[in-house]
């Protein structure tokens, strides 16, 4: 099939992390859920909530609104994708990178369960992990 208007999300991912062999790309429910509450971090739109999450996705900055197929789009992503491996679009959806399509796939669905979970719990007293123990998992 031809590639989708979006298809310059992939390439702008590819060009700004090298150890990316894999893109995925979704609207998938809760991360979008996710992306349009106006409280989120946008340094970092999810606590550290397991070590999944940690291990598979970590940090998950904000990318600014931009219609879907704008190339604006892209200058933003690169600018937040050089530092992480997963980036969140405002009221769109997850861009995430791996190693291998296994590997982004499974980091993808971390991110959408974890989104799931946070929406679960929202309002309510959480223990995220602590910085020293995600400092541990980043190390393994
Ligand atoms: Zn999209």
């Amino acid at each position: 099939d031809k590639p989708t208007k979006e298809a310059f999300l992939h390439q702008c991912v590819y060009c700004n992390r090298r150890a990316a062999n894999a893109v995925v790309h979704l609207h998938s429910t809760h991360a979008v859920a996710l992306s349009i509450l106006p409280e989120i971090n946008r340094a970092d739109a999810l606590p550290p909530l397991t070590a999944y999450y940690v291990m598979r996705v970590g940090r998950l900055p904000i990318v600014d609104y931009f219609p879907p197929g704008d190339v604006r789009l892209a200058a933003a992503v690169q600018r937040k994708i050089s530092h992480a491996h997963a980036v969140l679009l405002a009221n769109h959806g997850p861009v995430v990178s791996g190693k291998s399509l296994l590997d982004a796939q499974y980091a993808a669905e971390e991110l959408e369960e974890t989104a799931k979970l946070y929406l679960l719990v929202r309002g309510l007293k959480v223990s995220s992990l602590t910085q020293a123990q995600v400092d541990e998992l980043s190390r393994g």
